[in-house]
């Protein structure tokens, strides 16, 4: 892909379910902190110009000068956070100023450190023809529809995906789809879905297990031992 990928990484979760007191994007996982993994592999893409974190607003400071010590040389702006992450996400979309028709915005969660430079590529390359991609996986489980504690239905589970980050769009589509959402109060947990929203064709690209998103403190351990796997590999 020859277009410019702006990467945005939103990080200013309130981590309400990692437990009190912690920051989880700055808790170590291995060596590094945990958002330094993400930030790395994608610092690592060479058709990705810029990648703008975002964070919450207590830690801009403190975070400019991890960035540094860690020689993310491709952040030059940090926006904050916001309520939602949906929130967060268009604080640092509107920091997206230097685009043209075809720039790229590439989305990926600051707590997924095991994200392959592999998928990130192959993302890229799909999306000609699209308006956007997303990375997910099959579902291993079957699902079930349940209100009020009671199964109401069992869709046909290989229709079904679960959906992780990195998500990539053209600015333009992202960019109208967001200003429509926020317009309209329209709050999903997924950007994707903003752009289906609107219209938008989306391509679904297969990526690994293992691209967790670290959620609890379990997860973590999860992420040590996939860490592992890998190392050996
Ligand atoms: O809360 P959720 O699991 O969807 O968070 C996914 C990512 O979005 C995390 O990296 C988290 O830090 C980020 N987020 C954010 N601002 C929020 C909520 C979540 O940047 N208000």
């Amino acid at each position: 892909m020859e277009n410019k990928v702006v990467a945005i990484v939103p990080a200013a979760g309130l981590g309400e379910r990692f437990g009190k007191g912690t920051n989880k994007p700055f808790s170590g996982l291995g060596d590094k902190p945990l958002i330094i993994w993400a930030l790395e592999t994608l610092q690592s893409i060479p058709e990705i110009v810029e990648i703008i974190p975002v964070v919450k607003d207590r830690d801009i400071q403190l975070c400019g000068l991890l960035f540094e010590e860690y020689a993310i040389t491709k952040i030059k702006r940090i926006a904050p956070g916001g309520a939602e992450r949906q929130d967060s996400v268009f604080h640092g979309l509107n920091l997206v100023h230097d685009h043209d028709k075809d720039s790229v915005v590439l989305v990926h969660d600051g707590v997924r450190p095991l994200i392959e430079p592999s998928v990130i590529k192959e993302a890229l390359k799909q999306l000609p023809g699209f308006d956007g991609v997303v990375v997910g996986v099959p579902l291993k489980d079957t699902v079930k529809e349940v209100r009020e504690g009671v199964v109401r239905s069992t869709p046909k589970r290989d229709l079904f995906w679960a959906v992780q980050t990195p998500q990539i769009f053209y600015y333009q589509a992202l960019h109208n789809a967001y200003e429509k959402a926020m317009a309209d109060s329209f709050y999903s947990t997924d950007d994707s879905a903003l752009v289906e929203r609107n219209g938008g064709r989306i391509k679904m690209v297969q990526g690994s297990y293992t691209n967790i998103k670290v959620t609890t403190p379990e997860d973590l351990l999860v992420a040590e031992v996939f860490l592992k796997m890998k190392a050996g590999e």
